[in-house]
């Protein structure tokens, strides 16, 4: 095994043969950490989080070290990434409720999207660019989300006898949803690209936090009695969530 580049200066373009694999990781200083550390994920990959002060061995060393981890959960995440297809616009399709439904972009007279849950969407406009269009279909996305996702709040809310404040929807960079004090609910516009019982364990864990902010013992049998498999809807959230959205 060895490092192609490790240089501490260089933060790009950094990758790591590890037996047959050349793996590309991101390298990231940190004030606190005391060592090397490797976290493996589906939308950031692998990320390296060096020590302030940190020897050039040390990430020779550490890499060694963690050789076996970091293939495990490389290998992990490349076999998720296969099953997913390829989406919008490098595909055709983007997910709609867990469903993966056509994109087409046609010229016509004005800006607008039409969208069925059986045809999928066709994005209108004078001129049809995949720019425009992405802003387009990211705007359609979170109004179709925010009537949606209401929609299940309330539903929710009335069958788990919780009141609730307000609920938002809108685009969130790391979370699926939360609920603060005051019983304001926010929620990420993405879920309305997952399956609807994924979508409906994140709305059940908010309205739960209404009566229980902490994710104690109790928080957890409160979901469970409205959501008994949420354990599966989480996992399916942490492993094809990141993949969720409409591409950069
Ligand atoms: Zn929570």
């Amino acid at each position: 095994m060895k490092l192609k580049q490790n240089t501490l200066a260089s933060h790009q373009n950094n990758t790591v043969v590890i037996g047959e694999r050349v793996i590309p990781y991101t390298l990231r200083q940190s004030a606190r950490a005391r060592s090397v550390g490797f976290s493996i994920r589906a939308d950031t990959g692998l990320v390296v989080t060096l020590p302030q002060r940190c020897a050039p061995h040390w990430l020779d060393k550490s890499f060694k070290q963690y050789a076996a981890w970091i293939l495990k959960h490389y290998d992990r995440i490349q076999a998720t990434a296969e099953k997913i297809p390829q989406r919008w616009p490098y595909g055709t399709t983007l997910p709609y409720l867990g469903t993966e439904l056509p994109v087409e972009l046609v010229v016509g007279k004005s800006s607008k999207v039409h969208f069925s849950e059986l045809l999928g969407w066709q994005v209108e406009s004078k001129s049809p660019s995949v720019t425009g269009a992405k802003r387009t279909l990211k705007q359609w996305y979170v109004k179709d989300a925010q009537r949606v996702l209401k929609e299940r709040v309330d539903y929710w809310a009335e069958c788990m006898q919780i009141d609730y404040n307000r609920v938002t929807v809108r685009a969130q960079k790391s979370r699926w949803g939360s609920c603060s004090e005051k019983k304001n609910i926010s929620l990420n516009y993405v879920l309305i690209m997952a399956p609807l019982a994924a979508l409906d364990y994140v709305v059940i864990h908010e309205l739960t936090h209404c009566i229980e902010l902490s994710h104690s013992r109790k928080f957890w049998a409160g979901v469970a009695q409205y959501c008994p498999d949420y354990r599966v809807h989480k996992k399916w959230l942490s492993t094809y969530g990141p993949y969720l959205g409409i591409p950069e």
